[in-house]
């Protein structure tokens, strides 16, 4: 899966960043998604990031 700068339409990319454990301080990579956490991810010491959910908008309609 590519990543496509400036293309920021509806298209769901998921970015695999890595944010800084509060717990143990280490690195846990998690997908972002426009700048959320899209999923949950587990760090080595059970701290778990949770899923930001999105401020809907509007309903999508397809
Ligand atoms: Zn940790």
């Amino acid at each position: 899966m590519a990543v496509m700068e400036g293309c920021e339409g509806s298209s769901k990319t998921m970015v695999l960043e890595e944010r800084i454990c509060p717990e143990c301080g280490k690195e846990v990579e998690v997908y972002t998604l426009r700048g959320r956490i899209a999923e949950d991810a587990a760090c080595e010491c059970g701290y778990v990031f949770k899923a930001q959910e999105q401020i809907p908008r509007s309903f999508d309609k397809k």
